[in-house]
């Protein structure tokens, strides 16, 4: 993952797009899948309003076992579906390795979820796969124990990865979890995988995502990767973070306001 090693950022793509280098880019979505009309309404106002990619989780790995777990293969296939009609690929998470070949088949972008960051199985299983890994740090891990994540794909074979900063656990609990906008300029000084932000997941309040959002443009973050409901109060997971279409909308003026190519 070194710059010593790669000393240009990588640009890393899929069939319809690409992520580091000079571009910026915009994944957004729901936390989780949960209905067609659902899937299908997020993704035609997301591309709409100019994401360049879906999000949204047919596997959800829930702190509680007895929170929502997702809609699995159905949700995949909807994604799939969401991907036809708007033309936006889609990252989603995979959380065993034994689910990587399926995941595989439909996503263009496999996600690795912060409670599998140091899952090593399944981070060489990934690394097995020529898809996109989009990797988020674990809430608890150290940007170098985040890069050493990295490896075990990059090991395998696979050099397509992406770093997402989605918060850490400090003493603050009045976040969900604490942006360390730290973590964007000091890992791009060290490696040349692209960077993106989750703002979603460290703020856990809608309030708060856009102003996260913006610093994480403002450190040089090469992406973002934003929760966004047709019904926030009504989602199976993270109601109180994603946000309605009309606070999306108004994040991607304010991002194109600053970077006007997005
Ligand atoms: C998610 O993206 O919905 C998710 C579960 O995020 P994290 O792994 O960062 O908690
Ligand atoms: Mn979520």
């Amino acid at each position: 993952a070194s710059l010593e090693v790669q000393p240009k950022p990588s640009v890393i793509s899929w069939p319809t797009g690409s992520t580091g280098g000079n571009a910026f880019m915009v994944a957004a979505g729901p936390c989780g899948v949960e209905s067609r009309e659902q899937i299908l309404t997020a993704a035609r106002f997301v591309k709409r309003h100019g994401a360049q990619m879906l999000r949204g989780g047919a596997f959800k790995p829930r702190t509680s076992p007895y929170s929502y777990q997702g809609m699995g293969r159905e949700g995949l296939d909807l994604l799939v579906e969401a991907r036809a009609e708007t033309g936006l690929p889609v990252v989603t998470e995979v959380l065993s390795p034994e689910q990587v070949e399926l995941v595989a088949e439909h996503a263009d972008m496999l996600q690795i979820g912060a409670r599998n960051a140091q899952n090593f199985a399944l981070l060489q299983a990934v690394g097995e796969t020529n898809k996109p890994v989009m990797l988020k740090r674990g809430m608890s891990m150290t940007l170098e124990e985040f890069l050493m994540s990295a490896e075990y794909v990059l090991s395998r074979g696979n050099l397509k990865v992406i770093l997402v900063e989605r918060g850490i656990r400090t003493f603050e609990r009045a976040t969900r979890f604490t942006l360390d906008v730290s973590a964007v300029p000091l890992l791009k000084s060290w490696t040349h995988l692209p960077v993106w932000i989750d703002p979603s997941h460290a703020a856990g309040k809608r309030d708060y995502v856009i102003p996260l959002a913006l610093a994480g443009v403002a450190v040089g973050a090469d992406g973002i990767i934003v929760e966004t409901h047709p019904e926030p109060e009504k989602a199976l997971s993270d109601a109180a973070q994603q946000l309605h279409e009309h606070e999306f909308a108004l994040l991607m003026k304010k991002v194109r306001a600053i970077l006007p190519a997005v």
